[in-house]
């Protein structure tokens, strides 16, 4: 009723002040405080030339918060101004699993826990670093597991269930990228189910391959000539508190070398992986160390991003583990953690994001929008979301 008055004033008002109107109202619109970015876009935002993905597994609001109050209350994600949560259920379960996680965040799909890589129909499908590969990005994959693991492996290989290592490290040969760096050398070099040697096969392929038993990962400091692979361990790699290092340095590297390697922009992920293990152990010691050594991952991704101005960096997990709590009688840096299963929980997880597009990541959305709202930031269009599929 209003609006109709208005505009029946309006109607009625008289040409000589229309002017005044016009010029009253483009003053109002011009004061408009500058309010967050829709996801629909009403204002363009700033496109993102790389990403870096940043995962803690099971990295839920009670681990972040155990690290945050036994590390005398700061964390390098406190940088963070844009945040959000997803809902990480799966196709198949409330409860995900590292697998599907990875697929969503991967592929964009909901599929079924245990599944890398593939949909409801074990069918393969095309991840955000396969497709950015095509397109002249340099790509990357950091973990502090074997990176065949779950988590790094949805990035890249096609199996229907997730412990055929061997499988998903022979997946590593059919697509290219330019940087791997975590553990289970003996899936690449002393396999059980064929007579392949992937680690020389790798080589032939031109990479420059290394591992923990030749060098240390900080002294060899490669050109980024060549696609560079190393591997940390000959399965897992140690836990941080037993010695472990590369995560914060080799994250450090990674986006220099990256960087290098192509002119288009570039994707990189990195694991906390070991965190989701002190969920199940219910190890409330190795959850914090693990996610503070994943915060120092986090801060040089920050520091690069800071520098460079062209980096949207995404902080998030896959699921929590371990239904952690922060019980009374908990004080700083003396804390009552106590678990309420050595599973995974269904709670929603924190998303941060800083840089260019970073507005996309608030809000509340389901966990395969970090697939869709990257090559948003990216200013790929995504055809199959396009067309309703
Ligand atoms: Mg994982
Ligand atoms: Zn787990």
């Amino acid at each position: 009723m209003l609006v109709i008055k208005w505009l029946q004033n309006f109607r009625s008002m008289p040409y000589r002040i229309l002017p005044v109107f016009f010029i009253l109202a483009s003053m109002l619109y011009s004061c408009k405080a500058p309010g967050p970015s829709l996801v629909s876009g009403d204002e363009p935002l700033r496109r993102a030339k790389n990403i870096v993905l940043l995962i803690g597994d099971g990295m839920g609001l009670p681990q972040i918060s155990a690290a945050l109050y036994s590390n005398n209350n700061k964390l390098n994600l406190e940088q963070f101004s844009i945040i959000g949560f997803h809902k990480p259920h799966s196709a198949s379960d409330l409860v995900t699993d590292s697998a599907a996680g990875a697929t969503a965040f991967a592929c964009g799909i909901k599929t079924y826990n245990g599944a890398i890589g593939v949909d409801t129909d074990t069918m393969p499908c095309y991840t955000i670093m396969e497709e950015l590969k095509s397109r002249g990005y340099a790509t990357g994959l950091i973990a502090s597991s074997t990176i065949v693991h779950a988590t790094p492996a949805a990035f890249i290989a096609h199996q229907p269930i997730r412990v055929f290592y061997e499988d998903i490290a022979a997946d590593f040969l059919k697509t290219d990228f330019d940087l791997l760096i975590g553990g289970g050398k003996r899936y690449f070099d002393r396999r059980e189910e064929d007579d392949r040697n992937l680690y020389d096969e790798l080589r032939q392929k031109g990479y420059l391959v290394s591992d923990y038993f030749k060098e240390s990962l900080l002294e060899i400091n490669p050109t980024a000539k060549r696609p560079f692979v190393y591997f940390t361990a000959d399965k897992h790699p140690l836990t941080h508190s037993a010695g472990r290092e590369y995560l914060p340095e080799s994250t450090n590297f990674a986006l220099t070398f990256l960087r290098r390697r192509s002119d288009t922009g570039f994707f990189l992920m990195v694991e906390g992986s070991q965190i989701d293990w002190g969920g199940h152990s219910n190890d409330g010691g190795l959850l914090v160390d693990e996610t503070l050594d994943f915060d120092q991952a986090i801060g040089e991704a920050l520091k690069f991003a800071k520098r460079d101005g062209e980096t949207l960096v995404i902080v998030t997990a896959d699921h929590e583990s371990g239904g952690l709590a922060l019980n009374p009688g908990s004080e700083m840096n003396n804390l009552n953690l106590v678990f309420t299963t050595n599973g995974h929980t269904a709670a929603m997880v924190p998303v941060f994001a800083y840089g260019p597009s970073a507005e996309l990541f608030s809000g509340i959305y389901e966990n395969t929008e970090i697939y869709y709202r990257m090559k948003q930031a990216l200013g790929i269009a995504d055809e199959m979301k396009a067309s309703g599929q």
